[in-house]
């Protein structure tokens, strides 16, 4: 056992940065599952969070020797409205460690009890929430995305109260940093630049070690967090991800998705698809979120000024010239991804209209996101075998616009280098075949919390595990919902 692995950097920035609290012990946890193979990426093995450490570890019942466990401060944009005062009301930071190749992550645990922040909020967390959490998140990580990651789940063996008694849960989960936007609001809400320059400075030293050298190291910070925003968001819309509450305190500085509340992967394909039962206006509707996501960065830019130039008039110009580029960087970011998914390893100007009628397409025949994508990268050049995706269209009449765009897309990929095979590996390889899909989760959850069943939890996750990979046997789990299974709304489970 190494003899301290925490490193607690965070607690170095001082008070205001957050509060000294451990977590709140429960009654009779379980351990629900543990990620053993994140504990060896991590190199967990020799610290007190490895697969042999008790529950009371992870239900919070336990503090592992070295650990300063903190309820991080924050403020945050909730739908546009700002809260000066969010924080961890229901979280707590273990502390940081870093991994054997060097990088630094931040163990965080959610549901461990109240904190300074919980407002009216009792601290703890739905065992049905900290399941999604931990099947999404997991599955993003596997299809490639940048996120948080789920370490361990415990059930608590006591009950909240939500609309009605649930089980509570504990999930332990781990971040390059649970930095969000709204931390830096928090500091700008009162006007402490000293504040906003400690923490800006310890994500460069932590995260961003290469802006140490830029001219103006807190432009450049703006910068790869723009680049960084923009490349997540695009993915999250390669794959009909819609995470559902893109508030400023859940945006991750680190570029990560974080905070799965109500998200939801869309079945069939509509381009302003809302899940979150909040969302009423559908500010957070699947096509809004690359216009969000510079909504966003531009309160992020607002902390900066300060620190950007002294003269303010010339940070605003500075800040405003960096975030015209996230349009284009998140067009480009898209563009790229789409095209891939598409088979086509080059991107032309005329690219975007083929996937943007693609898209018009699937939306006017209620045609899956996933299995589109997926049956698309099946077809080979000639057209012997076109008929695998003509059951996904609805209206038989509109079939003649997707055979003609289908024309088209062949006489765009005769301009690739690519053969038909290595075509479709590459295809295969950014299309996944099983998605966590609203209703396999919700199936999941049921199980659990009526009949203490996690069978059903633990089939799906099994499945998540290789995406795009398809398996045998498994078929039922690339199905859409049929009409009795449809999952219309999401909840946050706050
Ligand atoms: P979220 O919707 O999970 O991003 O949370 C938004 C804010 O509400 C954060 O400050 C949370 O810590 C807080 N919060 C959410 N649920 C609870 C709860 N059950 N108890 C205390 N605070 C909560
Ligand atoms: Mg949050």
């Amino acid at each position: 056992m190494k003899t301290n692995p925490f490193k607690n950097s965070y607690v170095d920035l001082g008070r205001d940065f957050y509060q000294s609290i451990k977590p709140t012990p429960v009654h009779n946890p379980q351990l629900i599952i543990y990620n053993r193979e994140l504990a060896d990426e991590l190199g967990l093995d020799e610290t007190p969070l490895n697969a042999s450490a008790d529950v009371s570890v992870f239900a919070g019942n336990e503090v592992p020797e070295g650990a300063g466990p903190i309820a991080m401060a924050y403020s945050g944009h909730q739908f546009g409205h700002f809260n000066p005062q969010l924080g961890d009301g229901r979280a707590i930071l273990l502390g940081q460690m870093e991994s054997p190749g060097g990088r630094s992550f931040d163990i965080h645990m959610k549901g461990t009890g109240q904190t300074a922040f919980s407002r009216n909020g009792d601290g703890r967390a739905a065992l049905g929430p900290v399941l999604r959490e931990y099947l999404v998140s997991e599955a993003m990580a596997r299809l490639g995305v940048p996120t948080t990651r789920a370490l361990a789940a415990v059930t608590t063996g006591e009950e909240v109260i939500r609309e009605r008694l649930l089980p509570g849960g504990i999930i332990t989960r781990i971040a390059a940093s649970f930095v969000r936007i709204g931390t830096f609001e928090y500091f700008l809400a009162r006007g402490d630049k000293a504040g906003l320059t400690r923490l800006a400075d310890y994500m460069i030293e932590q995260y961003y070690a290469d802006l140490k050298q830029a001219e103006n190291r807190y432009l450049a910070l703006l910068d790869a967090i723009i680049e960084g925003q923009a490349a997540l968001i695009a993915q999250w819309m390669q794959l009909g991800f819609i995470h559902g509450v893109m508030n400023t305190d859940n945006m991750s500085i680190a570029c990560e998705t974080i905070d799965y509340g109500p998200c939801a992967f869309m079945d069939h394909y509509a381009h302003d698809r809302v899940y979150s039962s909040i969302d009423h206006d559908g500010r957070y509707a699947y096509n809004n979120q690359p216009n969000i996501g510079l909504w966003n960065l531009s309160r992020f830019a607002e902390c900066l000024l300060p620190l950007i130039d002294e003269d303010q008039n010339t940070a605003v110009e500075m800040a405003k010239d960096q975030l015209e580029r996230y349009i284009n960087a998140y067009q480009e970011h898209w563009l790229t991804g789409m095209c891939a998914k598409l088979g086509l390893a080059t991107v032309l100007d005329e690219d975007k209209a083929l996937v943007e009628n693609l898209f018009t397409i699937m939306a006017s025949n209620n045609a899956d996101f996933t299995l589109t994508f997926y049956r698309l990268s099946m077809l080979d050049l000639d057209a012997s075998n076109d008929d695998v995706m003509l059951d996904l269209f609805d209206d038989v009449d509109d079939v003649g616009s997707f055979t003609q765009w289908l024309d088209q897309w062949r006489q765009r990929l005769s301009l690739e280098a690519s053969e038909n095979d290595e075509r479709k590996a590459m295809m295969r390889a950014v299309n996944p075949v099983y998605i966590p899909r609203n209703h396999l989760i919700e199936a999941a959850i049921r199980a659990a919390e009526d009949h203490a069943d996690f069978s059903v939890f633990h089939a799906l996750h099994e499945v998540l595990q290789h995406p795009y990979d398809f398996q045998p046997g498994k078929e039922a789990y690339m199905q859409p919902p049929l009409p009795h299974e449809v999952v219309q709304q999401t909840f946050c489970g706050t």
